[in-house]
């Protein structure tokens, strides 16, 4: 018989009742430390007392009144995220597989309102993942995605990560751009060096096309920038935010330049959740708190103590780890051993990661995790590791 909840999730048999910090604490008030953070979402940690106070103040004064009226926080949030990045302007959205839907929108719009609605396809990358929705599926153009749910959106043309002649090959007078992760999450972090993302900027520039950038999993402060991209000193034309960006509560958004976003006129795309005051209040804190001077330094300065403590790891247990790759607070242990078992027996020591694919364990903690928190971390995987090693 079915279960209650629609079982298309691999759920393990562990729940938690309560968040502190880069804590979970179960039921039975056993404590893990938490290097997933619900997948690079918790990004200041669980229960962080200025989220829970926002949200708080915010729940008892007005909750949700729909995109028919002005919502103030919105427009502040809005500003801010204008301010601080490439953006003249931005779509709020609930989750990051919305952003990807009016990314894709966004771009083919640009072009039909430029007269050229011919060109309305989109570049992807092997091994992408964009979301669960017929664009964002279609998108991410896996075997393992999209079999069985056919006719695929048209439109997506997938390229292999890294190949240059490919990427070549596709671009057409068909084209309206390249949509890309600067580091892939779910295929294992496979981070784009910077000198391919400044070459995709010239693709674009050359060719006439948008640069779309889903950073929803390494945006908002987890490479020790605001937003990955910032590293190679290039901007996109339309950028995919979510997971970070609420700390939590569901919120995600479109950033685009004015030119890229030229089409979306009055009536041509809505949510009726999207940026409401409950997303709204908790997201300005989100950016005030990962804006504040000293913030983002600090994490590129954890970032750099977690990554010498886990390359000490890999080399403490090299048959069960083979290396250390990604950037900032987006990290992931390439493992020898399966990665499945490697994250069970962390379970077990009470710490948390998070499976990838290409036999990758995630480790993407709280950007506000402490050097105590991440020695303590990376011990509990390497008695993980060695309980492993010693079958
Ligand atoms: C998680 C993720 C998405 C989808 O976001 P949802 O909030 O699950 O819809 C899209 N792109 C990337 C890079 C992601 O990591």
């Amino acid at each position: 018989m079915i279960e209650s909840i629609l079982p298309t999730y691999n759920r393990l048999p562990l729940s938690f009742v309560r968040g502190e910090g880069s804590w979970l604490v179960d039921a039975a008030g056993e404590r893990y430390i938490d290097l997933g953070s619900g997948i690079a979402v918790n990004s200041l940690g669980h229960a962080n007392p200025e989220l829970v106070e926002v949200l708080i103040e915010q729940a008892k004064t007005l909750w949700h009144t729909s995109n028919l009226f002005e919502i103030p926080l919105q427009t502040a949030l809005a500003d801010k995220l204008v301010e601080a990045t490439f953006a003249d302007t931005v779509f709020f959205t609930n989750s990051g597989t919305e952003a990807c839907e009016l990314a894709v929108k966004m771009a083919r719009k640009h072009f039909f309102e430029a007269g050229q609605p011919e060109r309305n396809q989109i570049i992807t990358f092997s091994g992408a993942f964009h979301g669960r929705s017929a664009a964002a599926m279609a998108a991410a153009g896996s075997e393992k995605m999209i079999r069985g749910f056919g006719p695929i959106l048209d439109g997506f043309r997938q390229v292999p990560w890294g190949d240059h002649e490919a990427l070549n090959g596709e671009i057409n007078d068909q084209s309206a751009a390249i949509m890309i992760e600067p580091i892939q999450g779910e295929a294992g972090i496979f981070q784009l060096p910077d000198q391919c993302l400044r070459g995709l900027r010239d693709i674009c520039d050359t060719h006439g096309l948008l640069l779309i950038l889903d950073e929803v999993q390494c945006g908002m402060g987890r490479t020790g920038r605001l937003f990955a991209h910032e590293w190679a000193g290039i901007v996109p034309d339309i950028m995919m935010v979510a997971k970070g960006i609420g700390g939590g509560f569901p919120l995600g958004a479109v950033l685009a330049t004015e030119l890229a976003a030229s089409g979306m006129t009055a009536g041509t795309h809505g949510s009726t959740y999207g940026g409401n005051p409950l997303a709204c209040a908790v997201g300005n804190k989100v950016m005030d708190l990962i804006l504040a001077p000293d913030f983002l330094p600090e994490v590129r300065r954890r970032a750099g103590f977690l990554r010498q403590r886990l390359e000490g790891l890999v080399a403490g247990y090299p048959s069960i780890f083979e290396s250390v790759r990604g950037a900032g607070l987006m990290l992931g242990l390439k493992c020898r051993a399966e990665n499945k078992e490697i994250m069970k027996a962390g379970y077990e020591r009470r710490v948390i990661t998070v499976p990838g694919s290409d036999n990758v364990l995630r480790i993407v903690p709280p950007l506000t995790i402490s050097e105590n928190e991440i020695e303590e971390a990376v011990t509990r995987l390497g008695d993980a590791a060695s309980k492993i090693a010693s079958r």
